[in-house]
């Protein structure tokens, strides 16, 4: 089965990704981590992507559809992936049309007036990807799951955030019709806590 998750920045598609991915154990792509891995080995598409990605920019198409097809390659998609961040335009949803099919596609609703505040107080963990916003953090700086240390990722400043915020709305909101119209999408209420958000998903996979 492969599942696309959709959402805008700080809906929570990473959070639910997790979960699904170790209940279902489905293979999690996240186009957005495996930039970040690049960024941090300093491989020729990590220096690239991450001039883009610190504005809050796209990392143009053909890199992007490079890098998915190939993931997709990997022998351990052969009985279905989730992607997660991908794909985030037409362009990307007609090219991973023409290499894989689509069976569910979950967007994850969130009202965009929460997302600012969201995205600019994460706190993500080093070790195991977990976010936390610090809000509910009373100061701590480990992560709850593993003790990993909780950063700040370089594009969750108001800048790129704002940025980020505005291609959703141009580029990537429209693949919610598009989806649509192919009848594989399903909207869960992402402003819900993030177990009650699971729970509506588990129901849709169950
Ligand atoms: P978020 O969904 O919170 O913006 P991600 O971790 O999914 O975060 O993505 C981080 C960044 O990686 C994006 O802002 C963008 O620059 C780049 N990126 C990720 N996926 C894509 C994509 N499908 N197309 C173009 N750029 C992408
Ligand atoms: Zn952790």
């Amino acid at each position: 089965m492969n599942i696309i998750l959709l959402g805008a920045p700080g809906a929570g598609k990473g959070t639910q990704a997790k979960r699904i991915s170790e209940k279902y154990k489905i293979v999690h792509i996240s186009t957005g981590d495996i930039f970040r891995e690049n960024i941090k080995s300093g491989t020729p598409l990590g220096v690239e992507a991450k001039k883009l990605i610190d504005k809050g920019q796209f990392v143009p198409d053909d890199l992007t559809c490079q890098t998915v097809e190939s993931r997709l390659s990997n022998s351990d998609c052969k009985n279905g992936a989730m992607l997660d961040g991908f794909p985030r335009n037409l362009y990307q949803a007609e090219f991973l049309k023409q290499i894989t099919n689509i069976d569910k596609v979950i967007n994850i609703a969130v009202p965009l007036e929460c997302l600012m505040a969201r995205l600019t107080g994460r706190r993500v963990c080093r070790e195991c990807g977990e976010s936390f916003h610090i809000d509910s953090l009373n100061g701590e700086t480990k992560c709850s799951y593993c003790s990993g240390e909780l950063y700040q990722r370089d594009d969750d400043n108001e800048e790129a955030v704002a940025t980020r915020l505005a291609i959703y709305t141009t580029k990537t909101q429209v693949l919610i019709d598009y989806y649509e119209k192919l009848g594989v999408l399903k909207t869960v209420d992402g402003s819900k806590e993030k177990s009650d958000v699971f729970k509506e998903i588990e129901v849709l996979l169950d």
